[in-house]
């Protein structure tokens, strides 16, 4: 590896001359570059080798072969594929605090959420161990008919794993923790938006005891990515980012019949019921968890609140003290809350939707302009609408920034209406000191996820989205089904 000049992520360039394939690192074939801009900055904050075709090529032919060796990974029993795990868990460990570092000058995230950025996949990876460990690879059963049907769970082969760069660590894992559990080999693509964590993912893989090639990672573009996509060694795709990126995917793999995992964009409901505790000396912090993490780019979280209209002008007031209170600073100082967002495009992009909700004719309460002495980065103040409709752009379209829409509703029925008039599905959360009520609102609302006075990702349950939020589930008991096919022997 090499990383010039210095490991110093806080004042030195971070630069990459070479790519993770097939367990060394290796020269690209190209020479196209991702400069990595610290959104916090505006500033160069390092640069890694941009993977064209034929790097792709290499690191897809590097885990055929890993996967096809008769004695290689996809053989190896799944206690010692665990082991192996064991020890990628210990190298991202003792990588941790590098990573927050990183994360906060790449991303611009706040250190607070970079500590659950780099804790939460080793859960993810403990969780896929504990499968690989306790599900058996084999099982027998009596024919209908007579006999024996022996029904085997075979590693499903090379996966292409594309990922986005909002939580690139967490989103990456739920990928290859329970491919390589199932015995897969993978091809990670991160975004070029988060590139550095990714490099540093590499070393961690390098320095464990995954074999050589059994792991790949080439930071790329949407050409990398649709390239991996259609590549005839990839034996199944699994994607997170946007809609439109995965419904491309979708068609590619359709046509191919590749498998394909998709978790897509999200525009999720905040359902306040008439007996929520409304009181942000107790609240504030699990709200912010289900409604503004991260800036607001974050694809569950909760950015339609629904405010009953007997309470509407405290829910306003309450959601407008909120807002205006989060701490918008410094990602590395702990007390920061809100960062910046990623890219200066991205910022531009936000800022138009501000643009279009007053357009639209909704109540701008709080925010909606560049927080004052903050001229470097890509920042923005959190921001608040009250009298949003629930059919205008803002309410309908994914932001992915720190904006939130507060629309009334008149009764529960109507509460569920305006949730589920959504063409996404991922997430939501509905408020109340009525635990029972809250879980009968929760179970009517179309999402595959739902938080009741919270939300909070677990990775022992499935995770994913309905309608336009994706196909498949990540996580929980059946993680690591997804690669893996199915033979039945009858005997
Ligand atoms: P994006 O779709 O632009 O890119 C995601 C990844 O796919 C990147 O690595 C990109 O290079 C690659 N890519 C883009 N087009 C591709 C194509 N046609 N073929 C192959 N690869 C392609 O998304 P983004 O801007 O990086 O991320 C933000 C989006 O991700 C938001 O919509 C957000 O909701 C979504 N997201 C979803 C989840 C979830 O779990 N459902 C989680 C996080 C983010």
């Amino acid at each position: 590896m090499e990383l010039l000049p210095s490991e110093d992520t806080t004042s030195e360039l971070l630069h990459y001359e070479r790519l993770f394939i097939g367990g060394r690192w290796t020269l690209p074939s190209s020479d196209a570059t991702i400069t990595v801009i610290a959104a916090g900055t505006g500033e160069i904050a390092g640069r890694v080798p941009e993977a064209v075709e034929a790097d792709i090529d290499a690191a897809v032919s590097a885990a055929r072969q890993a996967f096809d060796d008769p004695a290689g990974w996809s053989t190896w029993n799944p206690a010692r594929r665990a082991e192996a795990l064991e020890s990628l868990v210990r190298e991202l460990q003792s990588r941790g605090p590098a990573m927050i570092e990183r994360l906060a000058l790449q991303n611009g995230m706040p250190v607070t959420i970079g500590q659950a950025e780099t804790e939460f996949p080793l859960a993810v990876l403990r969780h896929s161990i504990d499968l690989a460990r306790n599900t058996p690879a084999e099982q027998q059963q009596p024919h209908t008919f007579g006999g024996t049907s022996t029904v085997r769970r075979r590693p499903l082969g090379v996966v292409a794993a594309i990922t986005p760069w909002n939580f690139p660590q967490i989103l990456a894992s739920f990928k290859y923790a329970a491919a390589l559990a199932a015995g897969c080999t993978v091809v990670l693509k991160p975004s070029p938006e988060s590139v550095l964590d990714a490099m540093l993912l590499a070393e961690a893989v390098e320095a464990s005891d995954i074999p050589d090639g059994v792991f790949n990672v080439v930071p790329g573009g949407r050409e990398a990515g649709a390239h991996l996509v259609v590549h005839p060694d990839v034996d199944k795709v699994a994607f997170t980012g946007s809609t439109p990126a995965g419904r491309q995917i979708a068609e590619t793999a359709g046509r191919l019949l590749r498998p394909v995992t998709l978790e897509l964009g999200g525009k999720s409901a905040a359902i306040i019921l008439e007996d929520a505790d409304l009181d942000l000396s107790r609240i504030a912090d699990d709200l912010y968890a289900a409604t503004l993490m991260n800036s607001g780019q974050t694809c569950y979280i909760a950015t339609r609140i629904l405010a009953p209209r007997s309470r509407y002008e405290e829910v306003v007031d309450t959601f407008a003290r909120f807002v205006s209170s989060l701490k918008v600073g410094d990602p590395r100082d702990p007390a920061t809350q809100v960062g910046p967002v990623i890219t200066e495009t991205h910022r531009e992009r936000v800022e138009s939707f501000i643009a279009k909700g007053i357009s639209e004719g909704a109540r701008l309460v709080a925010g909606g302009g560049r927080p004052a002495g903050r001229d470097r980065g890509w920042f923005l103040e959190p921001t608040l609408f009250a009298d949003v409709d629930n059919r205008s752009a803002l309410a309908q379209e994914e932001v992915f920034g720190p904006v939130l829409t507060i629309t009334p509703y008149t009764d529960v029925e109507d509460a569920i209406r305006l949730a589920n008039e959504s063409d996404y599905g991922l997430g939501g959360s509905v408020w109340t000191q009525n635990l029972e009520l809250g879980m009968e609102v929760a179970r009517r609302v179309r999402t595959g996820t739902i938080g009741v006075n919270r939300y909070f990702v677990d990775p022992g349950a499935p995770f994913g989205g309905v309608k336009s939020s994706g196909l498949g589930r990540e996580l929980g008991p059946d993680a690591l089904q997804p690669y893996q096919e199915l033979q039945t022997i009858y005997s």
